[in-house]
């Protein structure tokens, strides 16, 4: 009787949470689909919003110099931690409902069962939205969470969208302050943690019908641009045993390194740009770039791959008589959840009635940034057939109300576990 009646009350708090996403889904720049990239008038309306539900949970809410809104309930103790929770409310262009708003209306629904409860916590909890994760404007990511991390260089202010506003104005624009973004950081001192509950945008936990997974940690990347160059020539003329076709040898080349990374457990490669210079049907093509990006959480294992595959994809221009260079464009280092928080969180599902599961993330998250002041947690929820950035993006009311039941759960870990 009693577990019929906490089912429902989960229940129940699923379909608000929802309703909630749904408002949210409606505020875009292009009616139709969902559009809410940094600083846009969408933006700044989600952001109100958001802002607003923070207010009217009880929470101290400000909107900081970037761009982040920010709730906090305060415990009562000046000398007491602060646990963060958050996610992002920015969007892909066309994207999902659920990519971002889910992290954070469930943390707000935590917050609304803290301040509704008799008893104090023996820590703060500042919930976080962020403004910029998705880094679709200024193709940068993470700015909302590098600015509370302390880790926003100056230099990225600069930085141009496609219609020539810098950073810079955008946060002004927004009634930001792109001078004060020191004021947005947080002393990792003062931080028990940070948790963010995501969808999985992947497929395991759909086709293994499980609604929760906790994150053991996300993988490092190296975005690599490869260059081919060959020797143009007339598609009617040059006999095919003296040509140096850069096409054909960038084709054996995606095809080796598709083939290398199937051998390699935990790695994945992918090719997903290919440019071919002055291109015509009649030409043999002399020259091609392509990106490559290559991940893993083990950063040996991502060091080495990168080494391997530069052996093979000499070996194969080499045979075809191919120049081959390139220009290693971004990279980072895995990031590993905290075994601690790890620990708690997977009690969490345990207590739930969930079989613990434990994934790694192959895309990039806000506790990226923020795993450089304090240990880091991830939830993920299952989604339909792991689709995201894609309107079709879904996750069904009863994994809201499974995922609303882990994090009440972690919580209350989080107080047993408490030692200050
Ligand atoms: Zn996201």
């Amino acid at each position: 009787m009693e577990q019929t009646k906490t089912a429902k009350q989960y229940g129940t708090r699923a379909a608000a949470l929802l309703q909630r996403i749904r408002e949210l889904s409606l505020i875009t720049d292009e009616p139709g689909i969902i559009n809410r990239v940094y600083g846009t008038p969408a933006f700044v309306q989600a952001g109100s919003l958001v802002l607003s539900w923070m207010e009217e949970a009880g929470l101290e809410a400000h909107i900081d110099p970037v761009g982040n809104i920010r709730g906090r309930w305060d415990c009562g103790n000046p000398a007491a931690k602060t646990l963060l929770i958050g996610s992002h409310y920015d969007t892909v262009v066309d994207a999902g409902a659920f990519d971002g708003p889910l992290g954070i209306l469930l943390g707000l629904d935590l917050l609304e069962l803290v301040t509704g409860l008799q008893q104090q916590l023996p820590f703060h909890i500042e919930l976080l939205a962020f403004c910029d994760e998705e880094g679709v404007r200024f193709h940068t990511t993470y700015l909302g969470s590098k600015a509370v991390a302390g880790l926003f260089e100056t230099e990225l202010l600069d930085k141009r969208d496609e219609q020539g506003i810098a950073l810079r104005q955008a946060i002004q624009a927004i009634g930001g302050d792109p001078g004060g973004l020191a004021q947005a950081s947080v002393a990792g001192k003062e931080l028990l943690g940070y948790i963010e509950a995501h969808i999985e945008q992947g497929p395991v936990l759909y086709e293994r019908a499980i609604p929760v997974a906790v994150v053991t940690g996300i993988a490092g990347q190296k975005r690599i641009l490869l260059s081919f160059t060959g020797e143009a020539g007339h598609a009617g003329t040059v006999p095919m045993p003296m040509r140096r076709d850069a096409l054909c040898c960038a084709a054996a080349c995606i095809l080796a390194i598709e083939d290398f990374a199937r051998q390699q457990a935990g790695l994945v490669a992918t090719v997903g740009k290919l440019d071919i210079p002055h291109a015509a049907s009649n030409v043999i093509p002399g020259k091609v770039d392509c990106t490559l990006d290559l991940r893993s959480t083990d950063e040996e294992e991502l060091a080495a791959a990168w080494q391997s595959l530069q052996k093979v994809l000499n070996d194969i221009c080499r045979q075809r008589a191919v120049l081959f260079s390139y220009n290693m464009v971004q990279s980072s280092a895995p990031v590993s959840c905290d075994p601690r928080l790890i620990r708690l969180l997977s009690r969490a599902i345990g207590d739930a009635g969930h079989q613990v599961v434990s994934l790694s993330s192959g895309a990039g998250h806000d506790v990226v940034p923020l795993s450089a002041i304090c240990p880091v947690a991830m939830l993920f929820v299952r989604c339909y057939k792991g689709i995201s950035h894609h309107p079709l993006e879904d996750v069904e009311e009863d994994d809201i109300a499974a995922t609303i039941q882990v994090m009440e759960g972690f919580l209350k870990q989080m107080v047993f576990n408490y030692d200050q």
